[in-house]
């Protein structure tokens, strides 16, 4: 028999459809991901990309405090093995922990979890067939896609030569690592997220220097004080990273920053290089079947809808957004898409 609803995708998005849909009683299926090495080099494991941050300070709902009491009693103990920094934690809520929180919310209710990728969905058949990695092939009445976005890269060739031996782009995941420790590091980009993992990074490494291709950051304010507030950080100007040097033996060593307003290059010695230059979202398993802007992203094809160009599909969270990308509208439009697949069963009399 059909599923009533399934839910690819298991970052704010995803759970938050969830939750709605499994109070609903439509008995929703979630993919949630597979937890491959590939998954883990890209940064699409399940749990999205809030997993891979630290603190969480602007979730309504978790103020600063001592949530370890809270999360003792709130998760099942095997979760809560081995999230980071459980037993210091007396500052907001960490992303893992939010996110085990969501998922386990959504649990609660009886979503079924499948830990797989889709790696092809056939939306012209009724109801829609989801295909997974492993093999499995779900029918369903409607779909949730909520599969988010991930880190880009730079696409250099000695980049890629270098992932997992000095180049990254997750600080929370890599920069504790010995490699990295007592280390000069270096972080590309100038939104936010360059901020976070320069910020996070000065906890272990000698210094950081932050490249910037402009002589203006993007993040927010707030978050721009943090840098130019950190003695370890020093901000970059005006220049791009040309190339990654090191050795087969010692990974990373330096990188090659061309300026961006000057014919001038220089050598710049490092034992990490950290990219937060943007996202692409995770919508490579849908290409022709949904409509997309030019970067991919799923179009909403109504305002203030979750609606898309199929009929029975939904899309919510980062996969739709490239403006917001915040976990609260993230989980605020999982919530829209699940009351929007609801409404559209009712409709359809399914
Ligand atoms: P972003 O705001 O799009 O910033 C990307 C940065 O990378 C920009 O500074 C951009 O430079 C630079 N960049 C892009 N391509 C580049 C390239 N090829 N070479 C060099 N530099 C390049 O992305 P984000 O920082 O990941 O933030 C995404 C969203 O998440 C934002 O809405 C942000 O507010 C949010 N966020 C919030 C927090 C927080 O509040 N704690 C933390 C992380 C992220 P230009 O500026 O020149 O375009």
């Amino acid at each position: 028999m059909a599923e009533q609803v399934v839910i690819i995708g298991s970052g704010p998005a995803g759970w938050s459809a969830a939750i709605y849909a499994a109070r609903a009683a439509l008995n929703p299926l979630v993919f949630e991901g597979a937890i491959t090495e590939e998954n883990r080099l890209q940064g699409t494991l399940p749990l999205g990309q809030l997993a891979l941050t630290t603190e969480v300070e602007n979730y309504a709902g978790f103020p600063a405090g001592r949530l370890d009491t809270f999360l003792s009693s709130a998760l099942d103990p095997a979760r809560l093995q081995g999230l980071p920094g459980i037993d210091e934690h007396v500052h907001a809520v960490t992303g893992p922990e939010l996110m085990e929180l969501m998922r386990q919310q959504a649990v609660n209710f009886g979503t079924r979890i499948i830990t797989d990728d889709v790696v092809d969905v056939d939306l012209e058949s009724r109801p829609f067939r989801v295909m997974a990695r492993e093999g499995e092939t779900i029918e369903t009445h409607t779909l949730i896609v909520a599969t988010g976005a991930r880190a880009n890269y730079l696409g250099l060739p000695s980049e890629e030569r270098f992932k997992n031996r000095g180049v990254s782009a997750c600080a929370v995941c890599d920069g504790a690592l010995p490699r990295f420790r007592q280390r000069p590091l270096v972080v590309v980009g100038g939104g936010d997220s360059a901020i976070e993992e320069a910020t996070h990074l000065a906890k272990y490494a000698a210094r950081v220097s932050l490249v910037h291709r402009r002589d203006a950051l993007r993040a927010s304010r707030i978050m721009q004080q943090r840098a130019f507030d950190n003695p370890k950080i020093e901000i970059v100007w005006n220049h791009v990273v040309d190339e990654v040097l090191g050795t087969d033996d010692d990974g990373v060593t330096a990188v090659r920053l061309r300026s961006t307003v000057a014919d001038a290059t220089r050598e710049l010695p490092c034992s990490g290089l950290f990219l937060a230059i943007g996202h692409t979202p995770n919508t490579s398993f849908l290409r022709g079947k949904l409509d997309t802007t030019d970067k991919g992203y799923i179009r909403w094809t109504a305002a203030f809808r979750t609606s898309t160009s199929v009929p029975g599909v939904f899309a919510a969270g980062d996969v739709a957004d490239d403006y917001y990308r915040q976990a609260i509208t993230s989980a605020g439009t999982g919530c829209m898409a699940a009351l929007d697949a609801e409404r559209y069963l009712v409709e359809q009399n399914l």
